[in-house]
């Protein structure tokens, strides 16, 4: 057993889900060719104006609600000035005194409460691509809005580390605020981490840990970086201040800077954004948003509607979601019908509309009568998701749809034999396999009768007469 105890905070920098930059009305798109979403003020030509971005402002509060923080509501921007070639103005806005929340906590899987310590918005820098011989920047990125989220030095080992990030991805996934997707750098993460023998009541000397692309990046690089520290510890030699970054490649951290190069950012108040007080309304607003929280959610939905665990995950990764499962469950209560029907087609269909929820307009009336009627057996698989696809962005009634488009399934025998009879006789090969004792056969001719009824045929049924027929020839 180690002697130590391993102390860690996360800095969490999360790219807020607006459709334009925080200070201008440039795009975020994340694939645009390089240098096409920038303008005058987010590549910092002098004499531009900066206007700030009311949707950054109130995903952040619902963010800085959700981790239970303070908020200060007088928004207060400051200049944090450095020199890097990615930043065209020499300087970054963002907040310094005056974070947007303060005083806040996550709770992680465990129960356990971890303190957060700020929550502050900012703009996003751009990107340098090196290349062999030279380097390149795009500036798309530059101006979008960020979220920084520090913790408190409460987490204590990398497992639960990771755990709350994981935990932090679920909650501003839920609220909307933003996508968190870590491969597209929507989320990224600085690690701080020290060892301090228990009866220690100072902190270690921390290292700080950057360039960590995922989840098990994170995780590793600590575990990394625990056990490299404490055999320093052991020798009794000192753990210097620093930045290291973690090679994925190696499993390795390596020296990037030490603290003397740290720099002064000189802050002072950003001269060309008035501070103003955030209207009462605003915070109600978000509020709607953080009443339940996702692991709340969870146990509930486990509790009540009897799914599991990565069921549940799914469908509480965003409030919408979860509320129109809990409205279809409200008039058409078979939540493990709903489930799967909302995990599969329902958000497969969604995908189709570039994941955006606000164009799903069915109803859940209007969704559960699709769900009904499919276990009842009046559509089948195919002519149920075709009739979802019908209505998903309008809402127009199943019922007439259904009509319409003529899906109801075809269950008559009466209906079904004249077009078992002209399947086996376009297709004797695969007939007469079957009654060679080649079972599988029989799927091909379901396949055929399906397709003669453009979907519509149940494929039960279809089967049953087919056997009953091919048998009655032999
Ligand atoms: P800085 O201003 O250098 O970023 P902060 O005080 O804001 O420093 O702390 C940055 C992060 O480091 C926070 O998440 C904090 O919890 C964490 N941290 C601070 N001291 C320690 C320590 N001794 N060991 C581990 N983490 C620490
Ligand atoms: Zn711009
Ligand atoms: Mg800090």
């Amino acid at each position: 057993m180690s002697k130590f105890e391993t102390v860690i905070g996360l800095e969490v920098h999360v790219q807020l889900k607006t459709k334009t930059k925080i200070f201008c009305s440039c795009s975020t798109e994340f694939q645009s060719p390089p240098n096409t979403n920038i303008c005058p003020i987010c590549s910092g030509y002098p004499g531009v104006l900066p206007v700030f971005n009311q949707r950054a402002l109130e995903l952040a509060i619902r963010v800085c609600l959700a981790l239970r923080c303070r908020i200060n509501n007088r928004i207060y921007f400051e200049r944090k000035n450095y020199f890097y070639p990615d930043l065209p103005k020499g300087y970054q806005i963002s907040q310094y005194k005056m974070p947007l929340g303060e005083n806040g906590f996550l709770e992680v899987s465990s129960g356990k409460k971890i303190r957060i310590n700020r929550v502050h918005l900012e703009e996003d820098a751009g990107k340098s691509v090196h290349k062999n011989k030279y380097s390149l920047v795009d500036f798309n990125r530059t101006g979008i809005p960020l979220l920084e989220i520090v913790s408190e030095p409460d987490i204590a080992t990398p497992v639960e580390a990771a755990d709350y990030l994981s935990c932090l991805k679920m909650i501003l996934q839920y609220i909307g605020a933003s996508d968190c997707d870590m491969e597209k750098g929507l989320l990224r993460c600085d690690a701080n981490i020290s060892l301090k023998q228990t009866e220690d009541k100072v902190l270690g000397t921390r290292v700080e840990l950057k360039n960590m692309n995922t989840f098990k990046g994170v995780r590793d690089a600590l575990g990394y970086e625990a056990a490299r520290q404490e055999k320093v510890l052991e020798r009794r030699e000192k753990v210097y201040q620093e930045t290291r970054l973690w090679d994925g490649n190696k499993g390795a951290t390596a020296v990037m800077r030490t603290k003397e190069e740290a720099c002064d950012y000189r802050y002072f108040p950003e001269p060309d954004l008035l501070d103003f007080f955030v209207p009462q309304e605003f915070i109600e607003k978000a509020e709607m948003y953080v009443k339940e929280l996702p692991l709340e959610k969870k146990k509930r939905f486990i509790e009540e509607y009897k799914l599991i665990d990565s069921e549940v995950d799914v469908i509480i990764s965003n409030i919408w979601l979860a509320e129109f499962f809990e409205s279809v469950v409200k008039v058409y209560s078979k939540p493990k019908e709903i489930s799967n029907w909302i995990i599969g087609p329902f958000l497969e269909q969604v995908n189709n509309l570039a994941s955006d929820f606000n164009l799903v307009k069915i109803s859940a009336q209007n969704f559960a009568k699709i769900i009904k009627y499919f276990s009842q057996g009046k559509l089948n698989n195919i002519t149920a998701k075709r009739a979802l696809s019908l209505v998903i962005t309008t809402d127009e009634d199943a019922d007439e749809v259904i009509e319409k488009e003529g899906l109801r399934q075809v269950s008559g025998e009466d209906e079904l034999s004249g077009f078992v009879e002209e399947v086996i006789v376009a297709n004797p090969k695969p007939a007469s396999d079957y009654l060679e004792g080649k079972l599988s056969a029989i799927m091909f001719l379901v396949g055929q009768v399906m397709k003669k009824t453009r979907g519509k045929a149940n494929p039960k049924v279809v089967r049953t007469i087919l056997e009953r027929r091919l048998k009655n020839e032999k």
